[in-house]
């Protein structure tokens, strides 16, 4: 049965690695076993952790330091986890690497975006549009907002529709796409709600919270499927 790699949160305050049991539940539905790690700041040891698992889940938390793309932080900008900053981006480059399936939730789009190069909004509010309330913390179900997939994608193919209703509890999101990377939903204000990769590469990533909802809509558990199927190639 393939290993799905998790990545936790880490709060320095509570001194708690946490993960959101939906997570853990969307890879068991999904029939494969969650394994995580913890954010070492180690890059061998990472490494080595990785390379026991055969795919790897990049879960929501805090904001990335704007640091890691050449910005300076703003007001705006949320919590940071150095911790997060430093491993989950050699687990990234070792997934790539390895050719191990990725899909990476909502801080997880945001965090593989920035590991190839790519910017975000500090704040979708303030930098963007605050037309639709993508920030929307108090609608735990699936209707925050409508979310159009594009055709011709794996997003497409593995969720087998071309529109649906999303949560969306994200103040951040995908500004400068990174390279190699292409853009597979957006939300009605245009904002980017998924990416992966443009060359066939096993790279799924979405800023909303399928672990959620996928019980009760099984599109969305297609995308941990999808992590689970890859990963027993
Ligand atoms: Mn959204």
């Amino acid at each position: 049965m393939p290993v799905i790699a998790v990545t936790p949160s880490w709060d320095n305050d509570t001194r708690r690695m946490v993960v959101n049991q939906d997570y853990i539940m969307a890879v068991l539905d999904a029939g494969g076993i969650p394994m995580v790690i913890p954010p070492m700041q180690d890059e061998a040891r990472l490494i080595e952790a990785l390379d026991r698992c055969d795919g790897l889940l990049l879960t929501g938390g805090d904001d990335v330091n704007p640091a890691c793309y050449g910005e300076e932080k703003l007001p705006c900008c949320g919590e940071l986890t150095p911790e997060r900053d430093f491993a989950e981006p050699v687990l990234i480059r070792r997934a790539i690497e390895k050719g191990m399936p990725i899909l990476g939730i909502c801080r997880g789009i945001e965090i593989v975006n920035v590991a190839l190069g790519g910017t975000l909004y500090q704040d979708i509010a303030l930098q963007y549009k605050d037309e639709l309330k993508h920030p929307c913390y108090d609608i735990p179900a699936s209707d925050a907002h409508g979310m159009r997939i594009l055709p011709d994608t794996l997003l497409r193919r593995v969720m087998g529709t071309d529109a649906c209703m999303v949560n969306s509890r994200h103040h951040q999101s995908v500004k400068a796409l990174a390279p190699g990377m292409i853009i597979n939903a957006v939300a009605p204000d245009g904002l980017t709600e998924g990416m992966e990769a443009a060359d066939g590469r096993p790279i799924l990533c979405v800023q909303w919270h399928p672990e959620s909802i996928q019980r009760r809509l099984p599109e969305h558990l297609r995308l941990f499927q999808w992590l689970v199927r890859e990963a027993s190639k």
